[in-house]
């Protein structure tokens, strides 16, 4: 074939090596996984299952599941959040809809809210893009703990060690 026709293929690959220093594509085939292990435990009813855990700009991708009337504590967001909804339901205290199956949600920066199950939904799975952090405060905006992409690798290496999986199963969604 010609240049002058494989430009215009549609079915041609890009031809060019990619720029040394970019990072590895993720690919995760199970992103909702049947090994049960694979769920990070944060409480009774809250666990989240990483996906990518942007360490070099500061932001992670996960699946976070929150099974029959579980809370997911109240928390401030200084930078934006989007979320998909893949199983069950949700709201927040501080609004007054409800994410269902199937909904996206975009929450701006400067929300602090409380995510909560109503009591007829088993579970409820969503993926959620959290940039920088998650500060946890009290009802009165004080805070009283945080979340960042670093914490998040910490729980992961901690977890997967323990339930047999090795402390290095987490650098796979690492970037
Ligand atoms: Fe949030």
């Amino acid at each position: 074939m010609s240049d002058a026709n494989a430009a215009n293929d549609p079915m041609m690959p890009y031809q060019l090596p990619f720029p040394k220093e970019a990072l590895d594509e993720i690919v995760v085939p199970k992103a909702v996984p049947e090994d049960e292990r694979i769920w990070v435990p944060q409480t009774q009813s809250v666990s989240f299952r990483p996906l990518c855990l942007n360490r070099s700009q500061g932001y992670w991708m996960n699946l976070l599941r929150v099974r029959k009337a579980g809370v997911l504590s109240r928390h401030r967001h200084p930078q934006g959040v989007h979320g998909f909804v893949l199983k069950g339901r949700w709201r927040y205290l501080e609004h007054d809809w409800t994410a269902e199956e199937g909904s996206y949600v975009y929450e701006p920066p400067g929300e602090t809210h409380t995510l909560v199950v109503p009591d007829d939904v088993e579970e409820m799975i969503t993926m959620f893009q959290v940039n920088g952090v998650m500060s946890y405060v009290d009802p009165w905006g004080k805070p009283v703990g945080y979340e960042d992409v670093f914490t998040k690798i910490d729980l992961c290496r901690a977890h997967y060690e323990a339930v047999g999986l090795g402390a290095d199963y987490v650098d796979q969604f690492i970037r």
